[in-house]
């Protein structure tokens, strides 16, 4: 499949260091690189001051040293978390107990849907299941701190509890991994669920946020034209799949072979799980059918 989605994998903060990507939006980058983490995962500092922590990070206390250090003197009122991925949210905990500062989110893990039966829970490794938000928070609500505000936004797909946050009086929204300038990220069902990812796009392309700073790789400029690639592509392995399933293939891993070239060889278990999600997709939609609940070693025809 060619590439139509512009990327931009220009990136260059070392682990550790403090930058500031505009004034009182500070970003500091996780040591812990990977093919589904780019150079590592991204915490933003919000404010001056009186600070938010967006995305604490993992359970990592080299991390957590750094970004105590680069809030020192400073008073941390809020720790914001875009999802419970165990490269996003675990570092909560360290930095509330350093802090005092209360933590808030969509909510704690859950699955887009119940599990099979039988299915096991594919991309377990990845899912924070302790992180339990002190202050939940619904789309739209609003916290806020001297000279800055951040509305959350809702954005299930990657995660059922995604959220995004725009800065308000700015064109900024920080995406989290719902978008990012680098890649695309994984929907892996049962957490992630492509009918509600390509929702939560829909709703971010209507917005007005052109600058969207990301949980991994850097800023994604002139966004709303960025999120239209983003719908495209995935309609476009969308009508992949179905090309390939008229064309007689029946599985997910014949479908990743042929929709798949070049694959990084660690993405193929994602890559098969992100089919499913599509599969999972064209099923509710009637377009595809299979026998039971689609699951990844099923068999798929057009319906
Ligand atoms: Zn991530």
């Amino acid at each position: 499949m060619t590439n139509d989605i512009p990327f931009d994998k220009s990136f260059d903060l070392p682990p550790g260091q403090v930058e500031e990507v505009m004034p009182g939006v500070r970003r500091l980058l996780v040591d812990n690189p990977g093919p589904f983490t780019f150079k590592g995962t991204l915490t933003y500092i919000v404010g001056t001051g009186r600070v938010a922590i967006i995305d604490p990070g993992p359970a990592d206390e080299a991390h957590a040293a750094a970004l105590l250090a680069a809030v020192a003197g400073e008073t941390v009122t809020h720790i914001l978390v875009t999802h419970t991925h165990r490269d996003h949210s675990p570092g909560a905990a360290r930095i509330k107990a350093a802090t005092g500062a209360k933590t808030y989110g969509e909510g704690p893990h859950r699955a887009a849907r119940p599990l099979n039966v039988g299915e096991p829970p594919p991309l377990e490794a990845s899912a924070d299941r302790d992180f339990r938000p002190d202050i939940v928070l619904a789309d739209g609500d609003t916290v806020s701190g001297p000279g800055w505000a951040l509305e959350a936004v809702t954005t299930p797909g990657h995660t059922a509890n995604h959220m995004a946050f725009a800065l308000k009086g700015t064109p900024v929204l920080f995406a989290g991994d719902h978008v990012m300038a680098w890649s695309t990220p994984v929907v892996a069902p049962p957490d992630g669920a492509m009918s509600d990812y390509m929702a939560s796009l829909d709703k971010l392309a209507r917005r007005a946020e052109t600058l969207y700073f990301p949980g991994h790789g850097g800023a994604v400029k002139d966004a709303p034209r960025f999120v239209q690639h983003y719908i495209a592509h995935r309609r476009a392995r969308e009508a992949a799949i179905l090309a390939r399933l008229a064309a007689g293939e029946a599985d997910i891993p014949a479908l990743v072979q042929s929709i798949y070239i070049g694959l990084d060889p660690r993405l193929t278990k994602a890559a098969g799980l992100s089919v499913l999600a599509h599969l999972e997709d064209l099923t509710t939609r009637g377009l595809v059918a299979t026998q039971g609940a689609p699951s990844v070693d099923g068999r798929f025809r057009r319906a």
